[in-house]
C-alpha cells in the first residue's frame, strides 16, 4: 500500500488510478496522467525537508479547478515557488519567470534583491527596460533611492 499523491488515502502499490480521487498514478515513475486540458505533472520521489527536488506541473487539477502549482527545490510551471523557480509566475531564490519575486530574479516583470528583465524592481540591483532600485539601477528609465539621495545630499 502506498498513499495517494492527490488525496492520502491508502491505494495499491500497483494502482494507476485512484479509487478515491480518481487521479491517475503512474507506479513507477510517480508520473501523473489526465485528460490534455488538465495538464501535465512530476514529483521526483527524492525529497528535501518534505519537498520534492524537482516538481514538474502545468496546467489546472480538474478535481480543485486551480492551477497546478509546482513547489519544490527546483520547480517549473505556470505557477512555480521552490529554491530554483521558472515558471510563469514564479516565487524562488533564483527565479526565471514571466513574473518573477525572488532574491535574484530574471523576469518580464522582475521583483527581488537582484532584478533583472522588462520592468525591474531590486533592492540592491535593478537591470531594465524600466529600473528600479535603492541600490544600483541600469536601464532605460531609472529609478534608483542611492543616486536620488546623493544627488540631494551630496552634489
Ligand atoms: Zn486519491
Amino acid at each position: 500500500m502506498k498513499a495517494c499523491p492527490y488525496c492520502a488515502e491508502s491505494i495499491q502499490d500497483e494502482a494507476i488510478k485512484c479509487r478515491y480521487c480518481g487521479e491517475f498514478i503512474d507506479p513507477r515513475s510517480t508520473m501523473i496522467y489526465g485528460p490534455m486540458w488538465s495538464g501535465f505533472e512530476f514529483r521526483s520521489q527524492a525529497e528535501i525537508l518534505g519537498y520534492p527536488l524537482v516538481h514538474i506541473a502545468s496546467g489546472w487539477n480538474p478535481r480543485t479547478g486551480l492551477p497546478r502549482v509546482a513547489k519544490g527545490v527546483l520547480a517549473v510551471g505556470n505557477f512555480a515557488i521552490g529554491l530554483v523557480a521558472i515558471g510563469g509566475f514564479a516565487l524562488g531564490g533564483f527565479t526565471i519567470a514571466g513574473i518573477g519575486f525572488g532574491v535574484v530574479v530574471v523576469a518580464g516583470i522582475a521583483m527581488g534583491g537582484f532584478s533583472f528583465g522588462g520592468i525591474a524592481i531590486g533592492f540592491f540591483l535593478a537591470v531594465g527596460g524600466l529600473a528600479v532600485s535603492l541600490g544600483y539601477a541600469y536601464g532605460g528609465l531609472v529609478i534608483s533611492a542611492r543616486e536620488l539621495i546623493q544627488k540631494v545630499f551630496f552634489r
